[in-house]
Formats: C-alpha cells, structure tokens, sequence
C-alpha cells in the first residue's frame, strides 16, 4: 500500500468535518494535532499508510475508511473508540443541548444586571432541559456505545 496516513479523511473533500458525526467543526480536530507529549496527533500525519480501517459501532454507525499508519491506528484504537457520537448524539439530544446553548447567556446576562427573577426562571428551565436530557439517556435514546476500529479491506 502506498497511500499516506489519512486519519479524519483530511486529504479528501468531506475534510474532518467526519469527525464526531459532524457536529464539531475543523476547529475541533485542531485539538488533535498536537499531543500531550508534544508530538504531532493523528490530525498531521505524514506516515505511510499501513491499515484501512474504519470505526464502527453496534448500532451500525460506520465513519469514513480513513487510511491509517500503525501510530495512528494504536492513537484512534486507545483514544477515539470509546463511545459513537451518532449514539450519543441523537437529534433529541442535540435540540435540547443547543436549546441549553441559547439560554446559558441570558442567565449570565440577567445576573450581570442583577435580574434575579429572570435568572432564577432560566435556570429552571435549564434544569428542565437537563431532566429531558436524563429522560433520554434513560430510556436508551442517548446510547454510550464503544467504537471499534475494524480493518476494512
Ligand atoms: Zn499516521
Ligand atoms: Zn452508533
């Protein structure tokens, strides 16, 4: 095989817009480009390719065929599989968590001007999204569902 590691499909035109089922953009996947260590991530791998492999999950969510060297393979394997973002991730969850999104400056924006009315009525609410979230969690619509990294060929 003589492709280059290609983690998050970033020498294609989908870009790594892949990554976490979509919902976080580029800027997110900069957080992968440079490890702890100080080495570069997955995100700028310049290896040869020794692997195809995608991740997949139970429930039959498959990310893209990323062309992967072995680092990166041990990297994605021991950091990216362990939990499906489309599982987690359900269009329920993402309304009410963007839902939440909305309201979390106002709250900051009543308390600035000291309104405690608003503020303690936007908590609740808050929490009454947050109950909604636990609601779906507990009825198995929000799954945290391990990943694998299978070879594809
Ligand atoms: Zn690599
Ligand atoms: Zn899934």
């Amino acid at each position: 095989m003589t492709s280059r590691c290609n983690p998050y499909g970033y020498g294609t035109d989908a870009g790594p817009k892949h990554l976490m089922g979509g919902m976080y953009g580029p800027e997110y996947a900069g957080k992968q480009t440079l490890l702890a260590s100080g080495t570069h991530g997955p995100a700028v791998c310049t290896n040869r390719a020794t692997h195809r492999a995608r991740l997949i999950c139970v429930f039959d969510h498959k990310g893209p065929i990323m062309d992967l060297c072995d680092s990166c393979w041990g990297v994605i394997q021991a950091r990216m599989s362990d939990c499906c973002t489309a599982c987690v991730w359900p269009a329920e969850a993402r309304e009410l968590n963007e839902a939440i999104d909305r309201i979390q400056p106002r709250i900051s924006e009543a308390i600035w001007h000291g309104d405690t009315a608003t503020s303690g009525r936007l908590q609740a609410q808050v929490m009454d999204l947050g109950r909604q979230m636990d609601e779906l969690r507990f009825r198995g619509i929000i799954r945290k569902v391990p990943l694998k990294l299978v070879e594809v060929s």
